[in-house]
């Protein structure tokens, strides 16, 4: 015997129910068959919705006519389907249940509650009528069908609502009214009865213990749960799209899993189907040729450490401690006494190894329950001080990491703990299974999916997500969408997925927790009515749960800038070429990484200097290593580079100017240049990595201009005026020719101080050849001395920057790839 259960989405409507029965018959000429099936999907809340409206408001119009509905547009869809259906008697069956189900609500008005016995005849109503359905169904299609009645064969223990089928008598009972051969059997699931012979149902969710329960009691050769997933995942697929599908789970593995949270079982599922070793599948009905995760004695060939993550959410803590804890005997158990005289269930307990206190969780709705129980049980320690006040954490949650290999497998535990921290959550209290097969943390409730999408990229090999917001789309940060453009498919290849999430300019911002298409990204921009918000953004990640957002800045903006630490407050890493974060005030520059250090995300600026050379890493990989910089000496302007290297072929500065300003070297306006301020910023950039404490005004800036000279006006003014300086800089090139040096552009840093200015340098200075463009920086460092640590290369231009700004992009996740 094969037994097949159906779950409500996989008999939502008339189409899933017809697959269900092709699904059902086609396995008759394998062996006999038998189902289990849920209620169509809705059919159980909405029986629940009945009960609490009617208790609340004494009627339940509303509910009790979308039911019908429901079940109407099944029976009408079934016929069209196959018109030899018995439809009039599904109807009349269904009128007979709504008729039913009306008196209860009757009752329920007048009593103003709904006692648990009658409780469990209404919402395990849904599935009696799908047994009938399907039944009505496969008759037409010619197959002769058994209903089986649970209430006859199921004897449960417990009370109505979470009944547990002692599988012993019910085996028995089969034993002696069997199935009837040559027919397919059909159980409602989610129902048994006690032994009053009363109605009782197993628990929310229960007919997949149902199906167990019929394996076992016929010692199926296997069960089947057909449902709406592949098979189980390493986690919820409606958390993580890129799940891994696990091939095979063993029966330990499951039965945690399910414990645990993956509501795909029913934690209850697994033990009747283990004891009798029987093979359980998982499979989709939506998918029947997929392979479905097989649940067998075995952990199987998966061959990972961790099978999965799950959760349980709604849960608070319980903290039970005091001085009179120590050494007391039968403390817990008093405890977990009280607890379970309570009715309240106990998900998880940790204990402090200085027996202080004890700590469990309890779902939520249990509080009241536990509380009064716990002030009950220990009045008197309580009113002496033994015990503190009893305390409860609200709004926790627990994630667990289940695998049976976790026993034999070393540092699993560290990085489930590392990826907490990478999402910023905060751990309650930790407990690992005594079997080691798993490890679980208290986390608070909302911070649920960051935790679980953080543990799922960092344990299983699955996608790596960088969601990318990027404000300024000129030059570099145009240049960087084109690159992100082209590159998005070959790392998407290598399990790293950049997604532009939003982009921003002058005149308004685009917003896609999916990522935006850039194959028209110019045209979404063009288009966008709203305009940039930080709070906008940051409503964007926590809706949509997002947890590596990287804001990336391209403009030169100083508003913007100041917006960097809200940023890495509300967990973003910041990327910027944008010099100005970084020298503004010094108490701002500490709050900068501050704020990144206790959110644990990135602020990079690698750019700000050097555009792609790899400057700000090199000094601060020296300075970690325990060097200290003595000196510096560099050309930080590709424009003054060109102009002073222009100089030495005897072009007059005006000229040299105007050439560079026409080949695009310069900013538009020459004297943002020329006022030395911009190499002034890298140079404080420098010289604070380097770990002094200084301000810009600090900085010595004499302008690339002749002392005194008038620059104001507007540019083309400027520029008309700049022969006037010719003359001065002609003297001094030629000063410098005579001994054997040339004009340079040099930032400087030496004895605490730092200075810009022309300098005229010798053929040993590493600034003699720099010309055309290229940058040099000159480290003279303990390690590095007398050569220094030379830097050189393209300082300048956006396709060296974009690319700078996206290496950096890359680096927000080097410690966990190694890249
Ligand atoms: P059914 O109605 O068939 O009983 P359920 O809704 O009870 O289906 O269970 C299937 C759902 O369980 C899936 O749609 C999925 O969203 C959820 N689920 C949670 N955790 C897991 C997991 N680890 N693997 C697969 N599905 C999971
Ligand atoms: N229909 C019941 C419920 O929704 C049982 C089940 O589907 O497993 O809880
Ligand atoms: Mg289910």
């Amino acid at each position: 015997m094969r037994v097949l259960k159906f779950g409500g989405t996989s008999l939502a409507n008339a189409e899933r129910f017809s697959r269900a029965a092709e699904i059902i018959t086609s396995n008759t000429c394998q062996s006999e068959v038998s189902a289990v099936l849920s209620a169509p999907a809705k059919i159980t809340n909405l029986l629940v919705d009945v009960i609490d409206n009617t208790v609340k408001h004494g009627e339940a119009e509303i509910q009790v006519a979308e039911i019908r509905k429901i079940f109407s547009a099944l029976f009408d869809g079934l016929e069209e389907m196959e018109p030899s259906i018995d439809k009039a008697s599904l109807y009349d069956k269904l009128e007979r249940s709504v008729n039913q189900l009306k008196q209860y609500i009757h009752g329920i008005a007048l009593l103003g509650l709904c006692p648990d016995n009658i409780y469990s005849r209404i919402i395990s109503k849904g599935e009696r009528l799908s047994i009938a359905t399907m039944s009505a169904l496969l008759e037409a299609r010619g197959y002769n069908t058994f209903v089986i009645d649970p209430v006859k064969y199921l004897l449960s223990k417990g009370d109505y609502v979470e009944g547990i089928v002692d599988i012993e008598v019910s085996s028995e009972r089969f034993k002696k009214e069997p199935i009837p051969a040559g027919h397919i059997g059909l159980m409602p699931g989610f129902t048994a009865s006690n032994e009053k012979g009363e109605l009782v149902t197993l628990g929310r969710n229960g007919s997949d213990y149902s199906a167990a329960v019929l394996a076992a009691c016929v010692r199926a050769e296997c069960c089947e749960i057909w449902t709406d997933v592949d098979g189980v995942y390493s986690c919820d697929p409606r958390l993580v799209p890129d799940a891994t599908l696990l091939k095979s789970l063993s029966y330990q593995e499951a039965m945690e899993l399910s414990y645990f949270g993956a509501k795909v079982l029913h934690p209850k599922t697994i033990l009747p189907i283990a004891r009798f070793h029987i093979p359980c599948l998982i499979k989709n009905t939506a998918n029947p040729q997929g392979a479905g995760t097989l649940i067998g004695n075995d952990s199987g060939e998966d061959n990972l450490a961790v099978k999965g993550i799950t959760t349980l959410s709604k849960l608070s803590m319980v903290n039970v401690s005091g001085p009179g804890m120590k050494g007391m005997v039968g403390m817990a158990a008093r405890v977990f006494g009280a607890m379970s005289a309570a009715g309240v269930s106990v998900v998880l307990i940790t204990q402090s190894s200085s027996e202080y206190s004890i700590s469990f969780c309890i779902e939520a709705e249990d509080k009241p329950m536990a509380q009064r129980a716990l002030q009950e049980t220990f009045e008197l320690e309580l009113k002496d001080g033994l015990l503190e006040p009893v305390e409860f954490v609200d709004n926790v949650a627990i994630v667990s990491l289940v695998g049976d290999a976790m026993r034999t497998s070393k540092g699993v535990a560290s990085q489930f703990f590392t990826s907490l921290a990478e999402v910023n959550v905060n751990i309650v209290a930790i407990a690992q299974g005594s079997s080691e097969r798993s490890i679980s943390a208290v986390i608070p409730d909302d911070s649920v999916s960051e935790a679980v999408k953080a543990c799922h990229e960092n344990l299983f090999n699955s996608n790596h997500y960088l969601d990318v917001f990027i404000v300024g789309v000129g030059g570099v940060g145009g240049e960087l969408i084109e690159q992100v453009k082209r590159q998005q498919a070959k790392l998407a290849d290598q399990g790293i997925v950049i997604r532009v999430c939003g982009m921003a300019n002058r005149r308004g911002m685009v917003l896609n927790s999916k990522g935006i298409d850039l194959s028209s990204w110019r045209d979404e921009l063009a288009k966008a009515d709203e305009p940039f918000s930080l709070p906008r953004m940051v409503r964007l990640v926590q809706q949509n749960h997002i947890i590596n957002p990287v804001f990336i800045d391209c403009t030169s903006d100083q508003a913007i800038a100041d917006q960097y630490a809200d940023f890495l407050s509300a967990g973003f890493h910041v990327i910027t070429p944008n010099k100005k974060a970084n020298t503004a005030g010094m108490a701002y520059y500490q709050q900068l990484r501050k704020s990144a250090r206790a959110t644990r995300r990135k602020f990079m600026y690698d750019t700000t200097v050097g555009a792609g050379l790899p400057v700000i890493e090199n000094l601060q990989n020296l300075i970690a290593a325990g060097d200290e910089l003595e000196k510096f000496t560099g050309i930080l302007s590709g424009s003054l580079s060109h102009i002073f290297g222009k100089l030495d072929e005897g072009q007059s500065f005006c000229e040299a100017t105007t050439a560079a300003r026409e080949s695009g070297f310069t900013e538009p306006d020459p004297r943002d240049d020329l006022s030395g301020m911009d190499v002034a910023r890298k140079l404080l950039i420098l010289a604070r990595e380097a770990g002094m404490h200084l301000e810009l005004e600090d900085v010595e800036v004499e302008p690339a201009l002749p002392p005194g000279f008038d620059a104001s006006g507007d540019v083309e003014a400027f520029m008309a005026k700049l022969p006037e300086a010719d003359a001065y800089f002609e003297k001094l090139a030629s000063d410098a020719r005579a001994e054997g040096k040339v004009l340079r552009y040099v930032g400087s840093i030496e004895n605490g101080k730092c200075s810009v200015k022309i300098q005229a340098v010798d053929a040993d200075d590493p600034m003699f050849k720099i010309k055309e463009g290229e940058n040099a920086l000159a480290f003279y460092s303990r390690y590095y001395q007398p050569i220094p640590l030379v830097l050189r290369g393209y300082g300048a231009g956006t396709a060296v920057t974009a690319a700078g700004v996206f290496a950096d992009l890359m680096r927000t996740l080097g410690w966990k790839l190694g890249v």
